[in-house]
């Protein structure tokens, strides 16, 4: 049987894949810790899973509206208005598998050959590939430490062509945790202003900002809202990574079509998971403001941990749960080539799992996720300066 050329030519996706490979080195008996997981480190809120069992029991097992059960829907416009001032008609509401099939739709619906997707570096490893997947192609637009790995509209000049059809924008972002201020994201729309350019907004990390604020592109003037699509979901949010639910905003057209796709595709998103995610948005916010502080003191002891370590250097996230040290020196003191080399040495010498930032084309830095608790972030990281100190 011959795999067709596009699936040959798809790359995996590099974190999965090391999370794959630390749980089967668990399974086997072996004390791995996993600093690569892209996921809170608790299960989702007792009440969303008593609701959506009970809506189960009630028989709420059938098929729903493809682009999203109605009372979610109406969940998240009231959402995008109280958190986001945003106002969407349900026609401008779309709910996906998870932010990640939401975004496969976006770029299969959007995209003919050849179109071109701008892409911030060091990105999240599904965007380039996905976008290669609708025979777009991605274009990477090349970030430092010096923004904190922000787009800014001089580096974005650099790469925009008259073939510019997308510019992909993740703030809060993984991997680098960085989060765009007001500013930041006026200049960004000043450059775009005038330009035919559709942003995918992808804000799934919302509720994990520690300093500052999380700032919607969207609400930034009316013509960002026209051109762009907000996505976000409730994997994150609600430790809900498993029930797969996300959703998009935006242009009625674009839903339109998207929803086109998902009606061959999917059919709907799960019917009680999207009940779940209903239940998830009632809940009381006090949830979200609990969630939030328990991440930040990870943030600050695992940010005072990374940058002790030697030749280290970190940017302090102010949001998601992710660290982006450049580790390229560590890696070369302690003779290895490359951080994928140090990567793999550590996973199999000390048994800590961390993601080469090559994952994110990035390949001179690190990720490290520390949705974990205190004593295994703690352990991790004495393992990993004990690994440095021997090799050194
Ligand atoms: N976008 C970013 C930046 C992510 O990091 C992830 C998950 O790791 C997703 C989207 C996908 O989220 P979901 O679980 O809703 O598909």
């Amino acid at each position: 049987m011959q795999i067709s050329k596009r699936i040959k030519s798809l790359s995996r996706s590099q974190t999965v894949e090391i999370t794959n490979l630390a749980r089967q080195l668990r399974q086997d008996g072996i004390d791995v810790i996993s600093l690569s997981v892209g996921e809170p480190d608790f299960t989702t809120p007792k009440e969303v899973i008593d609701y959506a069992s009970l809506m189960a029991e009630q028989g709420k097992t059938k098929y729903v509206a493809t682009d999203g059960l109605p009372e979610f829907k109406q969940r998240i416009q009231e959402k995008m208005k109280r958190d986001n001032g945003l106002d969407y008609e349900l026609n401008e509401i779309f709910v996906g598998a998870g932010a990640k099939q939401v975004l496969y739709n976006l770029f299969m619906a959007l995209l003919d050959p050849g179109d071109e997707v701008v892409v911030p570096d060091p990105y999240w490893v599904s965007y380039t590939e996905q976008v290669k997947l609708a025979e777009g192609v991605p274009v990477i637009a090349h970030t430092t430490a010096d923004t904190a790995y922000k787009l800014t509209p001089e580096i974005l000049d650099e790469v925009v062509t008259e073939k510019t059809k997308i510019l992909v924008l993740n703030s809060p972002n993984n991997p680098t945790g960085s989060v765009y201020t007001l500013e930041e994201l006026q200049a960004l729309a000043d450059y775009l202003d005038d330009k035919d350019i559709m942003v995918i907004a992808d804000e799934i990390y919302e509720v994990l900002v520690y300093d500052g604020e999380h700032i919607s592109l969207a609400s930034i003037s009316e013509t960002m809202k026209k051109n762009t699509i907000v996505i976000n979901g409730v994997s994150k949010s609600h430790a809900m990574t498993g029930w797969r639910v996300g959703y998009a905003c935006g242009d009625s057209e674009v839903i339109s079509a998207i929803t086109k796709l998902q009606s061959q595709l999917v059919s709907n998103v799960s019917t009680p998971a999207q009940y779940a995610a209903v239940r998830a948005y009632d809940m009381d916010h006090t949830f979200l403001e609990e969630y939030n502080q328990l991440f930040k003191k990870r943030r600050d002891n695992a940010y005072q941990k990374m940058v002790e370590l030697p030749y280290v250097t970190c940017i302090k996230p102010e949001g998601a749960f992710y660290l982006f040290p450049y580790f390229k020196e560590t890696a070369e003191k302690c003779g290895f080539n490359t951080v994928d080399d140090f990567v793999k040495a550590i996973l199999s010498e000390k048994h800590v799992a961390l993601v080469p930032g090559s994952a994110f084309g990035y390949p001179d830095n690190l990720r490290l996720s520390y949705a974990v608790d205190e004593d295994t972030l703690n352990e991790a990281m004495d393992r990993l300066k004990s690994f440095i100190k021997e090799k050194l």
